[in-house]
């Protein structure tokens, strides 16, 4: 596989970030990153595959990995196949669903009101005008998701940290990729956890699944045996949640949007 040769010692090839590795007729793009100390493999929503690395991988050791968990891989597309992700389609017409924290609210395209999207008795209603742009309908429903999201994550953010005994880091509610959440250290400041908006329609419990995952990320990066043991410690159930947010996840509406002809 191509690489690029250690300069201090030249004869050992180490990974860099956004090289493409093909092996047994499949390519992997590298991400490396400097708080990971192992390899990882992830399966993008997109089907693409990324192998992640940390700072100064070996490539022999990155291809050994790979070879290793090739049945795993094939597993996991074989599954994938059989049950490819259904992320909906919506519209912005009267009676169309959208869901918040596992409820689903019908939606009213009501007059103006104090902001463009709000949820009034049991209804998501939004301003008549931002109906009839759909693209401009679907930012401001983003943004709603991103700043109710963001209060709710906060709050429920302390009582979290103090029962795993990390400190409290900034949260910010966006589009996170191909991903539910991720935590970034602050070296020395306060740690960053991006939340996806997404995440928002899904039940309280899976929500709070994501938070406990990265606040496990501030003692422990990755996912090896120690990880899962104290996210345990906090979510006991906490392989089933994962099990239910994956499938989940899978059907969850991303923002797509149908436009009228
Ligand atoms: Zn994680």
């Amino acid at each position: 596989m191509p690489t690029t040769a250690d300069p201090r010692d030249p004869s050992r090839a180490v990974l860099e970030d956004g090289q493409l590795i093909v092996l047994g007729g499949r390519e992997f793009r590298v991400a490396v990153s400097g708080r990971r100390r192992s390899l990882g493999l992830t399966v993008e929503r997109d089907g693409s595959l990324v192998l992640r690395a940390p700072q100064g991988c070996d490539a022999q050791r990155a291809e050994t990995f790979l070879r290793e968990g090739e049945a795993w891989l094939a597993d996991k597309l074989r599954l994938r196949d059989d049950h490819p992700p259904a992320h909906p389609v919506r519209e912005f017409r009267e009676g169309e669903t959208f869901a918040y924290l596992g409820r689903a609210y019908r939606l009213r395209i009501g007059g103006e009101g104090q902001t463009a999207v709000r949820l009034v008795a049991g209804r998501m209603v939004i301003d008549e005008g931002l109906a009839r742009d759909p693209a401009a309908a679907r930012r401001a429903l983003v943004g709603w998701y991103r700043g109710t999201g963001q209060r709710w994550a906060q709050g429920r953010l302390q009582p979290w940290a103090a029962r795993m005994e990390v400190r409290e880091p900034d949260v910010v509610v966006r589009d996170v990729g191909n991903r539910w959440g991720t935590y970034r250290s602050g070296d020395g400041t306060r740690g960053t956890m991006a939340l996806h908006w997404a995440l928002f329609q899904l039940p309280a419990h899976l929500v709070d699944y994501v938070i406990a995952h990265e606040l496990a990320h501030i003692r422990i990066p990755g996912h090896g045996g120690d990880y899962w043991a104290l996210l345990r410690q906090a979510i006991p159930e906490c392989k089933e949640r994962k099990g239910e947010l994956d499938d989940l996840g899978r059907r969850l509406w991303l923002g797509d949007i149908r436009h009228k002809p």
